[in-house]
Order: C-alpha cells, then structure tokens, then sequence
C-alpha cells in the first residue's frame, strides 16, 4: 500500500485584513506520493506560500486536515525539510555554518553537523567555498547553499518555495539540472513552487494549478515526458504542448 507523503483534505485558511477577512485557501486536496516531483503553480497571492508553511506546520488550516505520511501530526513543525520563499543565508555565517544550521537546531552536535554537511558539498557544488561568507558567492551558489540547508534536514520529503525565482535564466537553467540530477540519485519526494511555466513542466512529475484568490487547485497536469529529463526537450512538441495546456489552465477564469 501506498501512502502519500503529504495528503492535503479541503484545506482552507483565512487571514484577518484590514478591511475583513482573506480567504487566502478554499478546498484545497491533493496528495504527493513517496519519490514523486510535484509543482504548484499560480499567480502571485494565490497561496502558494500559505500552502507549504501549513504543510510545515506553521500555520494551521481553519478547515480540513493534513497528513504526512498518513498521520495528521498535531505537532509537525519539523518533519519535512522546508526551504521558505527568499530564505536567506546568514551574513555572518560561511557556507558550511550556513548548511549546518538545520542540524545545529535538531540538537546535533556541530562537529557531527559540519562532518555531515562536507560529505555533501561535492553533491552541491559548494566544494572549496566551505569557508566563504554567502557575499563572496553568486545567486546560484547561494541558492545551493540554503538547499543544502533544507537538505541536511535528513527529512524525505522537502517542501521548496520558488527556490530559483530570483535567478537569471541560465543559472536558473543549471540549477533546474542539477536539482533532477539530485533528486533522481538521492531520491527525495518533492512539492516545488513556482509561477513559471517551463519550469514547472521541466521539472515535475504532476503540476497543479491554483487559481488567483482564494486559491484553490483548478487544474491538474501530468506531465508525461520521459526521465530524464533534457534540456532539448523544451522544444520539442510534446513539451509546448504541455505548457500549452498549463497556460491554459491558468487562464481560464
Ligand atoms: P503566494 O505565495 O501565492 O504569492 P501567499 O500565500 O503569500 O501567496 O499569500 C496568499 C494571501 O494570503 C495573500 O493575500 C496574503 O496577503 C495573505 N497572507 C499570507 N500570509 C498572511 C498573514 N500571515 N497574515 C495576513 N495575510 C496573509
Ligand atoms: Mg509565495
């Protein structure tokens, strides 16, 4: 039998505004199974966000339930690896005391903390710029470094909200790669965010997508392209015929 690593039953969550309150989620169900690369999609405000620190555990719906790895965890702050929108690395930090922040809070020991973190540095890229403070490094490499971050967590399942948004199209592109590369050799169940159209069918397995407030999910898209996946493939029919759909899905009212 087959559990889904995250299970979401009509969600909904409200946030008091100035003027009255934001329906920001309404009836939001959906499920991610073990090893699986599923991307949410939709406009800005639509809840993205709000949809993973809830499945993080820190903030609760008002309406439904959520259950990680078929339990409805009442306490459940800590049981996936969470990579928040605009995560930022620590000034004073160098990389590796940047990565080994997750562990450190888990109650590891750095010295255990720093061991683990260097096993992965080849993995991320990072190996030689263990010492260098987050300014000395590019957008790319910062990037790598926070997902190392989320990564050392240890959890199977990693919840990344618009890890590459702030990126230029090329880094963007080489993180793209090396990301399925990880993911297909350390396998790892994934719930990606993004508004962007071509990475969200480079990237996932199934994409969902969310209408402008209140979000709810609209629209369902298997992508049915083979792994793995390369980047020639964005021109080839299959592939713009599936981000095709997407938009359509997204613009549709
Ligand atoms: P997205 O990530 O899709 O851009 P968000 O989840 O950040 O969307 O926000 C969805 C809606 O919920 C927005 O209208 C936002 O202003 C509102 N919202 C999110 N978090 C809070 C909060 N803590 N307090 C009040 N409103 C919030
Ligand atoms: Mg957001």
């Amino acid at each position: 039998m087959n559990i889904p690593r995250i299970e979401l039953r009509a969600v909904g969550k409200s946030f008091a505004g100035s003027s009255g309150s934001i329906t920001a989620l309404e009836d939001v169900s959906f499920g991610v199974m073990p090893d699986e690369f599923v991307t949410v999609i939709g406009p800005s405000g639509s809840g993205k966000s709000t949809l993973l620190n809830m499945c993080a555990g820190l903030v609760e719906p008002d309406l439904g339930e959520i259950l990680i790895d078929g339990q409805a965890l009442p306490r459940r702050a800590g049981a996936l690896g969470y990579m928040p929108q605009r995560d930022l690395l620590f000034p004073w930090r160098s990389v590796l005391d940047n990565a080994v922040l997750s562990l450190e809070i888990q109650g590891v020991s750095k010295a255990e903390a720093r061991e683990r973190a260097r096993g992965m540095l080849v993995v991320f890229g990072l190996d030689g710029f263990e010492k260098e403070y987050p300014e000395a490094l590019s957008g790319g490499m910062r990037q790598r470094a926070a997902l190392l971050r989320t990564w050392l967590t240890g959890r199977q399942t990693l919840l990344l909200d618009e890890p590459f948004g702030a990126l230029d199209a090329i880094t963007r592109r080489n993180l793209q790669d090396w990301l399925l590369r990880v993911w297909s050799e350390h396998r790892r169940t994934i719930l990606f965010i993004t508004h962007d159209v071509e990475e969200a069918v480079y990237l996932s397995d199934r994409v969902l997508v969310m209408s402008a407030r209140p979000g709810r999910v609209k629209g369902e898209i298997p992508v049915t392209l083979p792994r793995p996946r390369r980047r020639a493939m964005v021109a080839d029919s299959e592939f713009v015929k599936l981000e095709a759909e997407l938009l359509a899905e997204m613009g549709e009212g």
